[in-house]
This record gives structure tokens, sequence and C-alpha cells, in this order.
């Protein structure tokens, strides 16, 4: 593999570059991290967010027919370089660019894309990520959360933790057992919830040191309801709509 920087690259590098320098009193600075405890400035973050789309800077890994920019995963290095030599931030806004877009250009019907990506990308619905349990962590495959299907929806009970920016979030993006008969790494499905629905409860989290960081809260679910077109299944392994 070459690891020289293309002539492309180089031009991507420099258009960068001058965006940035004349954009980046938009930005929140470099130290705004997911591990940041920071509350408050999450209506400084939709800002950078939004003036980076309008720039044609976010989701830049996105694939072109999808907003993004096709960026090639050295483009996504001199992205981060460039972001770090002007000293600010991708702004932290919930999973939708990093973990649920992607997902959907993949694995989602062309309703969920035509739905939910463009809102996505334009900083217009934030994404919480709801996997860890209070008992399941690095072995997720312990989860509890049931979801039991009622014809046209799915009943959803059970508690997620660590659950980051769930309080900002407009959906989440969850996994909870189907199948329960199935053995633990299988009968996991994965649900798009919409966070308004009755019956979800998000709680911040209250630290070891007594610091109640609203960044990472617990979402508790309570026979919420997910209608089923919102489905990505296991099921056999492999990933599907239900319909
Ligand atoms: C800042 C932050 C934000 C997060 N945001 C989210 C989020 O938005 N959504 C979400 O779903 N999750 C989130 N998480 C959760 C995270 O991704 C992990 O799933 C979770 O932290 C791991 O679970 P745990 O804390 O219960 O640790 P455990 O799973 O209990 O692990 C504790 C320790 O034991 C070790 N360990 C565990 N099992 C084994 C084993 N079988 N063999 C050897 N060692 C083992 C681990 O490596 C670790 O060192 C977040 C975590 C942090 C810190």
């Amino acid at each position: 593999m070459d690891f020289n920087f293309s002539a492309a690259d180089e031009a991507f590098r420099a258009e960068l570059r001058a965006w940035l320098e004349k954009h980046r009193q938009y930005a929140v600075p470099a130290t705004d991290t997911l591990a940041d405890e920071g509350e408050g400035d999450w209506e400084a973050r939709i800002r950078w967010h939004k003036k980076l789309y309008e720039g044609g800077w976010m989701g830049i890994h996105w694939p072109r027919e999808y907003g993004g920019r096709g960026a090639t995963i050295l483009q996504n290095v001199i992205y981060q370089e460039e972001l770090e030599r002007a000293g600010v931030a991708m702004p932290f806004t919930g999973f939708g660019i990093s973990l649920l877009g992607p997902t959907l250009i993949h694995w989602g019907t062309e309703e969920q894309k035509r739905r939910h990506l463009p809102k996505i990308l334009a900083g217009d619905e934030f994404w919480c990520q709801g996997y860890s349990e209070p008992n399941a962590g690095s072995d997720l495959a312990s989860l509890q959360t049931r979801a039991v299907e009622m014809g046209d929806y799915f009943v959803v009970n059970g508690s997620k933790i660590w659950t980051s920016a769930a309080h900002h979030a407009d959906w989440i993006f969850l996994l909870v057992r189907t199948d329960p008969d199935a053995p633990k790494h299988k009968g996991i499905s994965y649900l798009l919830v919409d966070m308004k629905t009755p019956g979800i409860t998000v709680r911040p989290l209250v630290q070891m040191t007594g610091a109640r960081g609203f960044t990472r809260c617990s979402s508790r679910m309570c026979g919420c309801r997910a209608p089923t077109w919102s489905a990505r299944r296991t099921r056999d392994g492999r990933w599907r709509s239900p319909r």
C-alpha cells in the first residue's frame, strides 16, 4: 500500500484548511469530546455541526449519494489532522453521523434512509446508542432488554445505561432480545425507537464521585412500543427488515 498523499489528498487538505481558517470561530474547542462532562454547550455543538454541514464537511465518510464526500481512509486521517491543527473538534452530537447513518446506508430500507439520513447529516435529528445495560457491558450478549412482537409493533421492556446524550436525542438505536430461547449471542434485534415514545424515561447517571454527568444517562423502557418497520433483525444470524 502507498501511504503517500496523492495530489487529490493534498487538494482535499488545502480546501479543508482554507475552510477551517475561515469558519473556526464557529467551532467548539478540541477539548469537547464524548468523555467531556460539560453540559450546556449542546446548542453550540449543533451550530458547529450545521456550519460543517453547510460547508460540506459533515459525514465526509458517507457516500456521495447520501450527502457525504465518499472520503477515503487517508482523507479521514487528513480530516482529523486538520481539525487538530486548527484546535477544533468534530462536535459530539450523538451517534447519528458515526454509527447509525453508516448502518442505515448499508442495511436500511429505502424508507429508513429517506426518512433519517438527510436530517442526521443536516443536524436536525440526533441519535443515541442503547446497547450497554447494567449487567451487559463488554459481554453485550448478556443483554436482557426484551422486545416482544405484537403484530405491527414491538413492546420493549428493560434498562440501558451509559446512553450518551440520551436527554438530547430524538431517536435511539436499541439492541434488544427478541428470541429468549436462542443461544445468548443470537436472538438479538436492532430497533430504531423514537425517544418521545411513551414509556421511555431518561435519568442522569450519578457517578462514584457524586458527579451527575448528564452526558451519560440511563434510560428505561417500560412497555414502550416500537413499530416493526423500524426493526433490523438478527434472526438466522442475518440483519434484515421485517418487511
Ligand atoms: C464515556 C462513555 C460513553 C459511553 N456511551 C455509551 C453509549 O452511548 N451507549 C452504550 O450503549 N454504551 C456506552 N458506553 C458503554 C461502553 O461502550 C461499554 O459497553 C461499557 O463501558 C462496558 O461495560 P461495563 O462498564 O459494564 O464494564 P464491564 O463489561 O463490566 O467490564 C469491566 C472490566 O472487565 C473487563 N472484562 C469484562 N468482561 C471480561 C471477560 N470476559 N474477560 C476479561 N475481561 C473482561 C473489561 O475489559 C473491563 O476492563 C459508554 C462508556 C463510556 C465510558
